[in-house]
């Protein structure tokens, strides 16, 4: 289960940037193609979060779809897959939004 040293990365990177102050809120962005499950980090954080500074803090996760553009005539399709086909038959699909994880923003007391 990556999702669990993922979130500590999390936790890690949100307690080291708030620098001794308490960690109110976390919000994460996660893309849909990124393997990552949102449930699961959910899960792990609070475990992740326990006597640290982010123990309590408000864990808010934003998914993104998943989106490729099309190699050969350049229309954007969505994805739910890391591959897919266009109208126009290609299946050399770009993926360009959906495998990101990243944290956006977080809130210190
Ligand atoms: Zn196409």
């Amino acid at each position: 289960m990556h999702e669990l040293s993922i979130t500590r990365e999390i936790v890690d990177l949100a307690t080291d940037k708030a620098g001794g102050r308490r960690v109110t809120r976390i919000a994460l962005v996660i893309g849909q193609l990124s393997g990552i499950v949102s449930d699961a980090i959910r899960f792990c954080f609070d475990v992740c979060a326990c006597s640290t500074a982010a123990e309590g803090a408000r864990l808010d996760i934003e998914e993104i779809p998943g989106r490729g553009r099309c190699r050969v005539c350049g229309l954007e399709v969505p994805l739910e897959q890391p591959f897919g086909q266009c109208e126009c038959g290609s299946v050399r699909i770009e993926v360009i939004a959906g495998e990101e994880m990243r944290m956006k923003e977080m809130e210190v007391a």
